[in-house]
């Protein structure tokens, strides 16, 4: 017999979870805090954003905690215009060419090839 957390699905309502029913997360890069859960009755997975209060007592009432980070390519800079169609029909056209690879090098920082 273990800990019962209560716990509101959006289509189902209230629904009552075991700790091992829940993960807890923190955002390493936002600090973010939420958990997840699959929903008992319509099996839909939830995640809601919460506080980092409330994961720290989940934590200690036993729910997993991971870790997670946002992609590095959202602090990327991007130059040059978004890929259009066009380019990937180039592109296609290119890869099926032998030397592929040492023309996509040779055509140096997201110039045209
Ligand atoms: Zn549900």
């Amino acid at each position: 017999m273990g800990t019962t957390i209560r716990a509101t699905c959006p289509t189902c309502g209230d629904v009552e979870l075991g700790v091992a029913d829940l993960t807890a997360l923190l955002c390493s890069t936002t600090q973010a805090a939420s958990y997840s859960f699959r929903c008992p009755r319509c099996r839909m997975l939830v995640a809601k954003p919460t506080g980092r209060q409330v994961v720290d007592v989940l934590v200690s009432s036993g729910v997993e905690l991971r870790y997670w980070r946002l992609p590095a390519e959202l602090g990327e800079v991007h130059h040059g215009p978004p890929l259009a169609p066009a380019d990937v029909i180039s592109l296609r056209a290119e890869l099926t060419r032998d030397d592929w690879y040492q023309r996509l090098v040779s055509a140096g920082s997201g110039e045209s090839i």
